[in-house]
């Protein structure tokens, strides 16, 4: 019997969960073939700044997986081969290979497109410069850790303090680089957390050696050849390396004019038999109830999943439940998680909500916090009239990010603040308290007394 042909585009997490999923689901009866423009297969960018503070294995073992991974018959990945365009009434997709600089046309029954993003170059005077850089994928992460073990570089300015930013700006500063850190929002991590948390962590920032400049309105990157300073509105930083992590842009200019990826329900494009999945779509978002960008590997995945589960089904038997979207990330000492919603990502979304701050130690008074008793902050947004939890975050020098998982468990099943305030999770005071800290969240949240020992 032919097998049914499967073309997947991009080998990072969106194309290696497909072949996982369709291996699992139906091994021998599908040929696979995956091709990736880039020539190194499947680094995890999610990784980078393990590998820049020196605390990986191996930079090569920095990845989703190696070709080798997949040695079955049926399964072809291939490197250096950008796929150029669609034709959906032929079913095939024209794929020119860099090594011979060839072009061919291959047959799909079924294609998942996960061609992603890529960084952001500031629209600016100057981009171009010599030690501009970006951070995503294996050859930019390894042009960073040159530059990281150069002593010549001696400032760093890392322009954008998402999750992304901080990662870079905390290790260059482990590496002993004098470090500023830019946004043009008035706090970092804004599009993660509310001023509450990001007041902790920047002045957290400041004490780790990292200077937080905010507001800032990038103008220039000026320099001879190389980059020797950002022009902002108000001021001029030096630096001997910029490293830009400023938003991304999706890898879809080759689909405009062929395939909407957004365009339908069950993560199919406006394409018959052709599917998207990742960071170059919107995701479906449980506590916004629409469609938003949520760039993260957990989503990729898990429409992945969902994609190759229905893939021969005319019109799946449910559509995509959708995602909260969850991250955790620590800065220096402390450790965050959020999920869902926050003021931002609420307001951007055109969402209500109400936001509540829980802050308290970890575990019962008596326990000195030297003893490991440090303290809790808890941010939770619901929504105003039903209560139904949209959002949350968790913050400590304690790793609670654990507890980010359970919100996200609260959101996606829609629990609502009361459901929250009476869930029965376990105490035991070397852990937490007699209730535990998203029920005393939750139960502030409802303005009942404070949990009083
Ligand atoms: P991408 O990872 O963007 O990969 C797309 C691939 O497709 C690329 O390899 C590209 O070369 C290839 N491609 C594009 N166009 C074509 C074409 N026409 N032909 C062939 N190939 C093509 N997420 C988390 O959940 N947790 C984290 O901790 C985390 N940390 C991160 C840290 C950093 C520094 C960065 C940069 C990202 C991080 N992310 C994290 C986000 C995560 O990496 C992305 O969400 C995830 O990689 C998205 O996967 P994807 O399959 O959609 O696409």
């Amino acid at each position: 019997m032919e097998k049914i042909k499967v073309v997947i585009v991009g080998a990072s997490h969106g194309g290696h969960q497909s072949i996982l999923e369709l291996l699992t689901r139906y091994g021998e009866n599908v040929d696979i073939t995956l091709f990736e423009a880039g020539d190194y297969i499947s680094f995890m960018s999610c990784g980078m700044e393990l590998y820049l503070e020196d605390k990986v294995t191996d930079v090569n073992d920095v990845r989703n997986f190696r070709p080798e991974n997949f040695p079955q018959s049926n399964v072809h990945i291939l490197n250096n081969h950008e796929v150029k365009t669609i034709d959906a009434d032929k079913k095939t997709v024209t794929v020119t290979s860099a090594s011979d600089n060839e072009t061919k046309e291959y047959p799909y029954d079924k294609l998942i497109l996960s061609s992603g993003v890529k960084p952001n170059n500031l629209p600016v005077p100057g981009a171009d410069l010599e030690n501009v850089y970006l951070m995503r994928g294996y050859n930019w992460a390894t042009k960073i850790k040159e530059k990281l073990n150069d002593p010549a570089i001696k400032k760093i300015a890392v322009v954008g303090a998402g999750y992304i930013g901080i990662e870079a700006a905390e290790a260059s500063r482990k590496a002993g680089k004098e470090v500023v850190l830019l946004d043009v929002i008035d706090r970092p991590l804004g599009t993660y957390l509310d001023a509450e948390m990001t007041d902790i962590l920047e002045q957290h920032l400041n004490e780790n050696g990292i200077e937080v400049l905010t507001n800032a309105k990038i103008e220039a990157f000026t320099g001879n050849g190389k980059v020797e300073a950002i022009k902002t509105s108000e001021k001029e930083i030096p630096a001997d390396l910029v490293i830009q992590a400023a938003g991304v842009k999706a890898n879809t200019e080759w689909l405009k004019g062929i395939v909407d990826l957004d365009e339908r329900e069950y993560l199919q494009t406006n394409l018959p038999d052709v599917y998207a999945v990742g960071d170059a779509t919107l995701a479906y978002s449980i506590p916004a109830r629409k469609k938003m960008p949520i760039a993260l590997a957990t989503v990729a995945r898990r429409e992945a999943r969902y994609v190759v589960k229905h893939l021969f089904e005319e019109v799946p038997n449910k559509p995509f439940g959708g995602v909260v979207g969850s991250s955790a990330l620590s800065v220096f000492d402390y450790h965050f998680a959020a999920s869902g919603l926050n003021s931002f990502t609420a307001a951007k979304a055109g969402v209500d909500v109400r936001v509540s701050y829980y802050e308290d130690t970890l575990r019962p008074k008596y326990v000195p916090e030297e003893q490991g008793n440090p303290k809790v902050s808890i941010q939770l947004f619901s929504d105003p009239m039903t209560h139904q939890l949209l959002g949350g975050a968790v913050l400590s020098t304690y790793d609670v990010t654990g507890q980010g998982n359970v919100l996200a468990l609260a959101i996606q099943n829609k629990l609502t603040l009361e459901e929250l305030a009476e869930a029965d999770f376990f105490f035991q005071p070397g852990f937490d308290r007699q209730w535990s800290m998203l029920n005393l969240a939750a139960q502030q949240a409802l303005g009942e007394e404070p949990f009083v020992e």
